[in-house]
């Protein structure tokens, strides 16, 4: 028998108002990732009597651990067009690959039952000491973090750093990736991350406020840049991308991600999510123009600090390059 390979497929499904995470895998002698198909019923993209959805590959990454390949896909439906869950096919027309972005991805770590690592008895200290702490009474959940940040650089995914975040057993890590690519890549990471959890039967909960009160909410601050934000050196070009990206905050609010109101209350760094602003070094702002712009005479990038955790990174980065267009 030749030698027989395994795929891990992974797509998202059809929930609202946002997907899953799905996968199955593939065994197979064949060197390339053939098309597959899948039962759409099972998943909220087709009905019983017309299940057949199809998985086209978009993105292959070699697998840390097994199976030998994730293979990302996009969703067609059983007559080959493009399925309306597809979010990435929009916006794979129009995310070239000048455009860089870096997410920075927050998420608590929970139980099964919902309770968060490191609240096992209860509320903990407040926040304080916990945002980069070390020690069992500031941290929890660190292996995880740890093995997730080595298996995405082991699968090709450009982690550039990880933190633990302000809230007991919220982390953080930076992905940074180009085009639509970075937001396959965005994707994968999530996928790896469940599976660590997973195996330490952890649930990852990337909800943008998963406890109310004066504990800090989730989000996926966006840095964005393309080729003449890396290069003018114009502080008028920055001024005019706020002035696009005000126009249309009604329009990156609803693609940023849902209960994103319960995080954008104008406390704990951020803006109230009906008000757009920006401003140098501003965490309270919308869109934060980082030191490093204007000290590089403005050559540099921007931060939207509005999309929340549980955003669809697709969505994210077809609103800002739509807009800015
Ligand atoms: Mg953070």
């Amino acid at each position: 028998m030749s030698k027989m390979r395994t795929y891990e497929y992974v797509w998202l499904d059809g929930y609202k108002p946002e997907p899953n995470l799905r996968s199955k895998i593939k065994a197979t002698a064949e060197e390339t990732t053939p098309d597959w198909s899948f039962d759409g019923s099972s998943t909220q993209q087709a009905g019983t009597g017309d299940s057949d959805c199809l998985l086209l590959p978009v993105q292959s990454y070699e697998n840390p651990t097994e199976p030998d390949y994730i293979v990302l896909c996009q969703v067609h439906g059983a007559d080959h067009k493009v399925h309306p869950t597809n979010t990435r096919a929009a916006a794979a027309e129009i995310v070239t690959d000048e455009w860089w972005f870096g997410f920075e991805q927050e998420y608590y770590l929970t139980h099964p039952d919902g309770t968060i690592l490191g609240w096992e008895h209860g509320d903990p200290r407040p926040q304080g000491e916990y945002y980069c702490g070390v020690g069992a009474s500031n941290i929890a959940g660190r292996e995880i973090s740890e093995a997730h940040l080595l298996a995405c650089l082991e699968a090709g995914i450009e982690i550039t750093g990880t933190n633990a975040e302000v809230g007991l057993g919220q982390w953080e890590y930076q992905c940074f990736g180009k085009g639509i690519k970075a937001a396959d890549d965005l994707w994968v990471s999530r996928y790896i991350l469940n599976k660590i959890a997973e195996e330490h039967g952890v649930c990852v909960n990337y909800h943008p406020k998963p406890k109310k009160g004066d504990w800090n909410g989730s989000g996926m601050h966006t840095n964005f840049s393309n080729d003449v934000m890396r290069t003018k050196g114009d502080k008028a070009l920055f001024d005019e991308i706020c002035g696009k990206l005000e126009k249309c905050h009604d329009e990156a609010i609803a693609a940023y991600g849902s209960d994103n109101d319960m995080r954008l209350t104008g406390s704990h760094e951020t803006q109230v999510i009906t008000k757009f602003s920006h401003g140098v070094s501003d965490r309270g702002a919308s869109i934060r123009i980082p030191v490093y712009t204007v000290e590089h005479g403005w050559k540099g990038y921007l931060e939207d600090r509005r999309p929340s955790s549980n955003a669809d990174p697709y969505l994210i980065v077809a609103h800002i390059v739509g807009a800015l267009k």
